[in-house]
């Protein structure tokens, strides 16, 4: 007998187009179906600010691979979901349609935060967040124009490097007195500014932006100082807020996120949640966290789709984030909210490096630079909750798996 049943993705990001893919694999044999709110099938966002705008690569790259489950999932394109009815199980569309679930995945993702300065809304000025932030970029990258980036995050400071590569002038402007500062701890971040500078951007730290210059359309940046910084293209890049609201009109629970157990799952037996929009417990950590990272994305998507179908399904990883700049590779693991120690392993000048954050003598988080073989080392420490020689830990000539083995 045909199943009848119906799982509605909202959202054509990768956590939706992952949590389509295992639905199909956990053996769901009715219908799947991806309500994607963007005019694209179901796409990965990292390559955007590295080689889609560099121009190395085409849109192409970001395409979802679901694998045998392209066949069966079905994408609609263009539909934005505008309310959920969870005692009829419908959702509404933009388009005024009205679409039944029996299972539903909420995959909304994320939103740029903008700037409510004087001059915000000139042309000219962008946030960078989806294929179209990419494209228009990429329109003035090629035609050389001055870039000034505002914030220093690790988003910017890819927009900076691939701005660089392509030789226009770039601005980064950013408040802290490092860049990255949320990601990374400060020698890592000083690197990062000392290498962009290196490739001739320049990078201002403790700048406060206070408005646009410009009339028909944006010509620079103006900082409370009175400093202004001439540009031709202005890329917003100060966070991002998930896209929580439509969870929150249909009365799940909200709290920095849409809140899900473990499994992915919302207090509505029929409603999972996953990726960017989430606040998820990490039984790893154990807090509750939300992430904005391509790992959370991918995992908990699978997840979501899975647990869904029937196969319950655990998301539990330590979280693990990478950045691409300048043809150097930074890779971070853990998410400790408090170390009360570095130990460093190398410096980055003189090659691959890695940092260890400790607590009580326990590894709590790693940050490497070049270096994806040790960041899978201390990716176990922090897992075993391994307590390593800390001279050791810090001798380059020591191999980490022995140290590893020896604090096990
Ligand atoms: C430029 C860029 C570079 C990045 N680089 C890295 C990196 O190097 N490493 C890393 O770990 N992470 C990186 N990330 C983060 C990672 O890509 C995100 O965390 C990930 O995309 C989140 O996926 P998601 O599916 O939750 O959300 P999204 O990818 O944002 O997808 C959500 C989708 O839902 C749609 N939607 C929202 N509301 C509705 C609605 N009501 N109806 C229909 N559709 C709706 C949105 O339009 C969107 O298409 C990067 C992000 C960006 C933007």
């Amino acid at each position: 007998m045909a199943d009848d049943r119906t799982i509605v993705v909202v959202g054509g990001g990768q956590a939706g187009g992952r949590a389509a893919e295992a639905a199909c694999a956990a053996g769901w044999s009715g219908r799947v179906l991806v309500l994607a709110g963007e005019p694209r099938r179901p796409y990965e966002r990292p390559p955007l600010s590295k080689a889609v705008l560099t121009g190395k690569a085409g849109l192409e790259v970001t395409d979802l691979d679901l694998g045998e489950a392209a066949e069966r999932v079905e994408v609609r394109t263009g539909v934005r979901v505008t309310g959920i009815d969870r005692t009829a199980r419908t959702l509404t569309t933009a388009h005024g349609e009205t679409i039944g679930y029996d299972g539903l995945v909420l995959a909304t993702g994320s939103r740029p935060r903008t700037l409510s300065l004087p001059g915000a809304d000139l042309p000219g000025i962008q946030t960078f967040r989806d294929a179209d932030d990419a494209l228009a970029l990429r329109e003035s990258v090629v035609a050389g124009e001055r870039i000034v980036v505002i914030g220093g995050g690790y988003i910017g400071m890819e927009i900076a490097a691939s701005a660089r590569a392509c030789e226009c002038p770039v601005t980064v402007l950013e408040a802290a007195p490092t860049v990255m500062a949320r990601q990374v701890v400060r020698g890592v971040g000083d690197w990062f500014v000392e290498l962009h500078r290196r490739h001739g951007a320049d990078v201002v730290l403790g700048a406060k932006v206070a408005g646009f210059e410009g009339e028909q359309r944006v010509t620079g940046v103006r900082l409370d100082d009175g400093t202004v910084y001439p540009a031709d293209r202005v890329v917003v890049g100060v966070g991002i807020a998930p896209n929580v609201e439509l969870a929150d009109a249909a009365g799940l629970t909200v709290d920095d996120g849409i809140v899900v157990d473990e499994h992915a799952m919302t207090e509505d037996p029929a409603i999972a949640a996953a990726g960017d929009c989430t606040s998820h417990p990490n039984p790893l950590l154990g807090r509750r966290i939300r992430l904005e990272s391509w790992q959370n994305a991918e995992y908990q998507g699978r997840a979501a789709g899975a647990t869904l179908a029937g196969e319950l399904t655990r998301h539990a990883q330590l979280p693990w984030f990478w950045s691409d700049q300048h043809g150097v590779n930074l890779q971070m693991v853990g998410l400790p909210e408090h170390w009360d120690r570095e130990i460093w392993r190398g410096t980055p000048d003189d090659g691959p490096c890695i940092v260890f954050l400790m607590q009580d003598g326990y590894v709590v988080g790693a940050q490497a630079i070049d270096n994806g073989k040790d960041i899978a080392v201390a990716r176990r420490m922090i897992e075993r909750d391994a307590k390593p020689d800390p001279d050791a830990l810090a001798d380059p000539a020591a191999s980490l798996k022995k140290v590893l083995k020896a604090a096990s």
